[in-house]
């Protein structure tokens, strides 16, 4: 636990010290060597205003996903490859929203990432989308639509495993039975661990 709060001081004092302005950080949180542990894209705004990732719309998609695999959310690790809430202002509203996060703040974040990997221990990682995806494989030419629900060996006998992000299946209604197959073959997988 030691070893993770120097982490986050360590990022928090390097953030500051860098280009990306005023924003919160939303670290990772959860169970230390869980089986199982969950790297989202980046925190929206319910994520941001708790300080606390996957709360809100994407924490009850969460919450079914953990249903379905029979998992409880204090039993995994769950965290964003970026900490920060990419935004920008929308044309629109003039209100700040939701952006995709940008190759910079990958990159700035990344080299957390793996470290927060290698503290927390996790079985199995399980990545939401192309961002967690090509961060954690080191693959920036992986793509989800080749790789999803196929099970891929890390370093120190560490699994991923590639899920689809739940906001793609929002917009893609026919993702929907595929996301269903991708969680039953997660769930059988889980159970030979
Ligand atoms: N909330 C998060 O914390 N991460 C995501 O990827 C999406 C929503």
């Amino acid at each position: 636990m030691n070893q993770q709060i120097n982490l986050q001081e360590k990022m928090q004092k390097n953030f500051q010290c860098s280009n990306f302005g005023e924003k919160k950080l939303v670290f990772g949180e959860g169970a230390q060597m869980p089986v199982l542990m969950m790297i989202g894209e980046a925190p929206g705004g319910d994520e941001e205003k708790q300080g606390r990732p996957f709360v809100g719309k994407a924490g009850k998609n969460l919450s079914s996903f953990l249903e379905v695999i029979g998992l409880e959310r204090e039993e995994i690790y769950i965290s964003n490859v970026v900490k920060l809430r990419p935004t920008k202002s929308s044309p629109k509203t003039g209100k700040e929203v939701n952006r995709p996060p940008s190759k910079e703040e990958i990159a700035f974040f990344l080299p957390y990432l793996m470290e927060e990997i290698q503290l927390i221990a996790p079985k199995m990682i399980v990545t939401l989308g192309n961002v967690p995806l090509k961060a954690v494989s080191g693959d920036n030419n992986v793509t989800i639509g080749d790789v999803h629900g196929k099970p891929y060996n890390l370093e120190e006998e560490r699994v991923l495993f590639p899920l689809y992000h739940p906001a793609a299946i929002i917009y893609n209604r026919a993702l929907s039975q595929v996301y269903q197959e991708d969680l039953a073959i997660l769930k059988e997988f889980l159970g030979t661990l």
